[in-house]
């Protein structure tokens, strides 16, 4: 049923219709707004924005958990296997819903090839690592993926192959995963902010993969005059990405590119593309680099609890293997 959004101070009919067609269609969504994304709607002063968004969260009980509800929330923690034992280990046991895990590197070190194989291990219930007393049991049955796709390197045939390289059908994965190809960020925002929708119209999202976060932002913001709004606009996107990893129980997935270090003094160093925008929002960062053959390494840094370290895996035709 849908929120009545005139339950709102200050909210009339009118009101309620502008809000609805700015995409605000249920108080989470408003609970969860910032004053200035509610003014940019014409009509809502800084004042009624504020006492919108206060009843909104009153109405959906956000505000101060305390420890033990943390602690609830953190057991309905849900992880799911890359397909590398030495990589899920350095994960502490695979990739974590609720929050977000970045891989950033050159071209061919083998991002993608990881979204890949997430959306194929997400249908395989052993890649699946949960307390089921402290993840609802239904929350990781028939669980679907979206796969955003800003590079156009999505390739059915592939997750087919690897499908069938883990002995299980590609056709499920593919009917399991939508996915949408954005050619701007504008599109790319757009998709991430309708997947709310389509989990409250039944989905099971649990996998949200966006292949790649910057490239359109870096495309389209250049020079040093864009900047800010570029990384406003990142920031924003971000928060989408958080939300829904933190409302869903969702794992998001997040690919990156690489630019040189302008400082750096010794050697290459490199660093993700997005600044300190991306690494708050990412918890778990990794830098992906080409070994011998189809080796790659992968090197985690910045976890907020978990030591730095490295993992070896291969990309086969199978898929991401030790
Ligand atoms: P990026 O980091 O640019 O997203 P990819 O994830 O697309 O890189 O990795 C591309 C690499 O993955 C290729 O260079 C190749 O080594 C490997 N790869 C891609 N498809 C296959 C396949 N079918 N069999 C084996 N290796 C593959
Ligand atoms: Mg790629």
């Amino acid at each position: 049923m849908a929120d009545v959004l005139t339950e709102l101070p200050g909210v009339g009919p009118s009101t309620a219709d502008k809000l609805i067609e700015a995409g605000y269609l249920d108080f989470m969504k408003i609970a969860t707004a910032t004053i200035g994304e509610l003014t940019d709607i014409e009509g809502i002063s800084e004042k009624a924005a504020a006492k919108m968004i206060m009843a909104a969260r009153d109405l959906c009980d956000l505000g101060f958990k305390s420890g033990v509800e943390l602690l609830k929330q953190r057991q309905s923690v849900w992880r799911l296997s890359t397909g590398s034992t030495e990589l899920d280990t350095v994960l502490a046991g695979g990739i974590e819903s609720q929050s977000v895990t970045e891989f950033a590197g050159m071209f061919g070190s083998g991002k993608t090839q990881i979204m890949h194989q997430s959306c194929v291990n997400l249908q395989m219930r052993e890649k699946i690592f949960a307390d089921l007393e402290g993840v609802v049991e239904e929350e990781l049955e028939a669980p679907k993926a979206v796969y955003i796709d800003t590079e156009g390197t999505f390739r059915p045939e592939r997750v087919v192959q690897m499908a069938e390289g883990a002995g299980i059908d590609g056709q499920t994965v593919l009917d399991n995963t939508f996915v949408a190809r954005a050619y701007n960020s504008d599109m790319q925002m757009l998709f991430a902010e309708k997947i709310e929708d389509l989990i409250k119209g039944g989905n099971n999202i649990k996998l949200v993969i966006i292949d790649s976060l910057t490239s359109t932002f870096r495309n389209e913001f250049t020079g040093r005059g864009k900047l800010a709004e570029r990384q406003q606009k990142l920031g924003r996107h971000m928060a989408t990405l958080n939300k829904l990893a933190d409302l869903y129980n969702c794992i998001v997935l997040v690919t990156n590119q690489v630019a040189a270090k302008p400082d750096a003094y010794f050697g290459v160093a490199e660093q993700a593309i997005g600044g300190h925008v991306v690494g708050h929002a990412a918890t778990f960062r990794f830098f992906l680099r080409k070994s011998k053959g189809d080796k790659r390494v992968a090197k985690l840094y910045d976890s907020p609890h978990l030591p730095d370290s490295e993992a070896v895996f291969r990309i086969t035709e199978k898929g991401i293997q030790d």
